[in-house]
């Protein structure tokens, strides 16, 4: 049998534009000091863009390291063929996971002193120098060692002769909000209880990469960038912070789009979609999009959502449901079945953006944008 390959526009699909990522890479390093490097961060398949994709696109523009959560998305980095240092953000915790991360000249994040000790014990296995960054909790209260218990570590590390320490970071926990007193007095803080561990690490002949700041931060204040920024947000081109979203040169990378694959002619009274929670107030002209909640369109969006086709905006009613919207076109005669809908993205003059779903979701721009499922192809425009 003869298995046909679809086309990845016949349905619902999502572009990215790589040249994008690349600019807004290229903008990133330009606000950043000579001695300040930049680590994009292409966690969880590049927000949605495709991690690979993403990678080569910010090495091409001047970004020096990448940054994943798991080890899982640092093998298939490395798979893929990229080869710059990555750093696995989240908490490895066991000896096989340490071994395979070490292994495939991944770094691993540290908080405590048993994680330091796992990764001894490995280095001396396999007869290795395992570079590590460690990790300090300054005030987000996730991951990291106590800013008091710094101190001891950091000694524990460096009496073990198959251990070093590359990097020490933090993170910052309110930096991507508005931009508030509030936001400003914890990020102070943050930055002072840092510059205490920093401390205890001057006088080092061997360099320990500093870093700090995310996109808010790294957009906020070059206070906050010491010897490396990690960056996601911005680089896929939004603001973390709604008031500066203007202010910079930022080019979004993705667009989101879907068919029309039925248009029907329904009666005033007509209950649309699951629940019957839009009903036509007067003869109406529906068409049916492929593409739902399935595929990363927040359920709870149903009938908030806008859409635009041939430059114009339309209404979405009733309840998104898992593969399909209806939208209202009535007294528009141009929209057809096979015609292109961009759900996010720009048309002509108009463009939809990810702050646009997520304030009407009450979600967050980075939710929006690695919420896009495997059944949307990428297509690499
Ligand atoms: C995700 C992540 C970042 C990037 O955050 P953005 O707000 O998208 O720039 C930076 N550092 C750590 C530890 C992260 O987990």
């Amino acid at each position: 049998m003869l298995l046909a390959k679809t086309n990845p526009r016949h349905r619902a699909w999502v572009e990215i534009n790589p040249d994008a990522i690349e600019e807004n890479t290229k903008f990133i390093k330009s606000i950043l000091s000579k001695n300040c490097s930049l680590m994009a961060v292409v966690k969880a398949d590049g927000y949605g863009h495709g991690a690979t994709t993403v990678s080569k696109a910010v090495l091409k523009g001047g970004a020096e390291n990448l940054g994943v959560a798991t080890l899982q998305e640092g093998i298939d980095l490395r798979r893929d063929g990229i080869e710059c240092p990555i750093l696995v953000l989240g908490n490895l915790i066991n000896h096989d996971d340490l071994t395979a991360c070490i292994d495939s000249d991944l770094i691993p994040t540290l908080s405590t002193y048993e994680q330091a000790a796992l990764c001894q014990k490995i280095g001396k296995e396999i007869n290795k120098q395992v570079k590590i960054h460690l990790k300090i909790d300054t005030g987000m209260t996730r991951l990291g060692c106590e800013v008091e218990a710094a101190e001891e570590l950091i000694k524990y590390i460096d009496s073990q002769s198959n251990l070093s320490l590359a990097g020490i970071y933090s993170h910052l926990a309110l930096a991507d909000c508005s931009l508030n007193e509030r936001s400003a007095k914890v990020t102070a803080e943050q930055k002072k209880k840092f510059d205490r561990v920093l401390k205890l690490i001057t006088n080092r002949r061997n360099g320990v990469c500093k870093h700090l700041a995310n996109s808010a931060g790294t957009l906020k204040d070059s206070e906050l960038h010491y010897d490396m920024v990690r960056v996601g947000l911005a680089l896929y081109g939004y603001s973390p912070i709604m008031q500066f979203q203007k202010n910079f040169a930022l080019r979004s990378a993705l667009a989101v789009k879907a068919r029309v694959t039925l248009i029907r002619d329904v009666p005033v009274g007509t209950g649309v979609s699951y629940g019957h929670n839009y009903i036509t107030s007067a003869p109406s002209r529906l068409a049916v999009v492929a593409i739902g909640y399935a595929d990363g369109v927040p359920r709870a969006l149903s009938g908030q959502l806008s859409v635009l086709i041939n430059g114009k905006f339309f209404s979405q009613v009733g309840s998104i449901t898992m593969d399909q919207l209806v939208i209202d076109i009535t007294n528009s005669f141009d929209v057809e079945v096979g015609s292109i809908v961009t759900l996010l993205g720009s048309d002509g003059e108009k463009t939809i953006t990810p702050y646009d779903w997520s304030e009407a979701s009450r979600s967050i721009p980075w939710e929006i944008l690695c919420g896009f499922k495997y059944r949307l192809p990428r297509v690499v425009i």
